[in-house]
């Protein structure tokens, strides 16, 4: 009888014990089992080394195999490796301090561990303050088609992707969708500008219809990220601002993805010179090496949670919120991309990638792409004239033959409305200008087959 390698016995206990995130069940004719990673470069456990072009899950900015940052959390481990927040620890405060510097304004932040709890701490914050502010009614929040916040029952609700909520409903009540411009597809005759504006119009209409006393907030990425990388025009970034601020609404940015240079600034906001009121963020804030999220909120909201009722504090514990360890390695996370100037390495890589895959456009199957740091969404269509989009098993050919080319690629969540079929790419910020180059030459090759 033939032995069984130990590859074959892990694939074997993968297939049994594995619950595997946002999979269809069968049984899987490629598993993937990682072992090891370096730089932009994961190995799996025959030996096989990819590019990681999706940063794990838009998470490993700074790349892997980061031998500081693993010390910084180990020494932490060693000397204290858990205290709540309830009180407080160094690595908190210190972080806490950093995250201000580089968001640039003054913001009070509360610990978590996921992006999606995050944002549900953002609405359950915009909540108390308006209600500690004498507007307890403002409970409803406006979101955006196919902006994706989290797996929770808020986030997944603030959520604009159908088939994610599907057979989970209902979800939270108070979550009101509006269309968010997309760039590709415009109302015909309409430049992008106008189709923006308008889609702000309509988002005020919106809060007007639903009585703006109701509405606490506003919840938008900067980009819609994971639905299809739509990079929205500026006009109409500072139009939202400009409803909110008229309204009496709370800006919520949801940086999970945005943040941490993916965009070529700090955070992806600073690229439109708003100010937000929160801002979410995960993922990049440990590059993925630990879990760790924050919610930042501006001081001034923080007033009324300061009163002297024992219910006027904001009444939520986190207890993994803020692990020192996670604290202290994000902080060395952020130092390392300060010290390799990683988030200018965005902007102007990203623009050099950009230019080199530009002319994939002409294409037949290629209807535009979109780039803003190192974030990149190609939308494929079946048609050019009509923008269809391409099949979803056309689009789950080309993802497989980047990855026989040994480079990984993603794909935007938006496959049940029909309305696009978008690869994306969102490699970490320390890719070499090798692997840069090796991204764009897999691209050329699989678009030109
Ligand atoms: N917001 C955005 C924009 C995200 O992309 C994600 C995760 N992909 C989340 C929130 C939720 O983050 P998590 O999976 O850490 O809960």
């Amino acid at each position: 009888m033939s032995q069984k390698t130990s590859q074959e016995t892990l694939y074997e206990k993968d297939e049994q014990y594995m619950w595997h995130h946002l999979k269809p069940y069968q049984k899987d004719q490629n598993p993937m089992v990682i072992d090891s990673a370096k730089g932009a470069w994961i190995t799996d456990i025959e030996g096989n080394s990819y590019l990681d072009g999706m940063s794990g899950l838009w998470c490993v900015n700074a790349g892997y195999g980061r031998e500081e940052m693993v010390e910084a959390a180990s020494e932490q481990l060693q000397q204290m490796p858990f205290h709540p927040l309830s009180n407080s620890h160094i690595p908190g405060i210190q972080l806490a301090e950093k995250l201000n510097q580089w968001l640039r304004d003054d913001y009070r932040i509360f610990f978590s561990n996921s992006g999606s709890e995050a944002n549900e701490t953002a609405f359950k914050i915009a909540r108390q303050y308006h209600h500690q502010n004498g507007e307890p009614q403002r409970y409803k929040f406006i979101s955006r088609y196919r902006a994706y916040h989290g797996n929770t029952l808020g986030a997944l609700a603030a959520t604009g992707q159908a088939q994610r909520k599907f057979r989970y409903e209902p979800l939270a009540p108070g979550f009101i969708h509006v269309h968010a411009p997309d760039e590709y597809h415009l109302p015909s005759g309409q430049s992008f500008e106008a189709w923006s504006l308008e889609c702000a119009r309509m988002m005020e209409d919106t809060i007007k219809w639903e009585r703006p006393e109701t509405v606490a907030a506003v919840i938008m990425e900067p980009i819609i990220t994971g639905g299809g990388v739509l990079i929205p025009h500026p006009s109409y970034v500072k139009e939202v601002e400009k409803i909110c601020k008229k309204y009496g609404l709370l800006l919520i940015n949801d940086e999970v993805i945005c943040g941490f240079g993916r965009t070529g600034e700090n955070f992806g906001y600073q690229n439109y010179g708003i100010e937000p009121d929160i801002v979410t963020m995960a993922k990049g804030i440990t590059s993925g090496y630990l879990p760790l999220a924050a919610t930042a909120v501006k001081q001034e909201l923080y007033e009324p949670f300061k009163g002297e009722e024992e219910s006027d504090h904001f009444r939520q514990v986190n207890t993994f919120g803020g692990n020192p360890a996670a604290c202290k390695l994000a902080i060395k996370n952020m130092e390392i991309m300060e010290e390799e100037n990683l988030v200018a390495r965005s902007k102007a890589l990203g623009k050099k990638i950009m230019e080199d895959i530009q002319p994939l456009e002409d294409h037949p199957n290629v209807g535009n792409i979109r780039q803003m740091g190192l974030l990149f969404g190609i939308e494929l269509v079946a048609n050019k004239e009509t923008k269809e989009p391409i099949s979803n098993e056309a689009i789950g050919n080309m993802i497989a033959e980047c990855k026989s080319r040994g480079l990984i690629v993603g794909k935007n969540a938006d496959t049940v409305a029909g309305h696009s079929n978008t690869l994306t790419l969102a490699p970490p910020l320390s890719i070499t200008d090798e692997d840069a180059e090796m991204i764009v030459r897999t691209l050329k090759e699989v678009f030109h087959e």
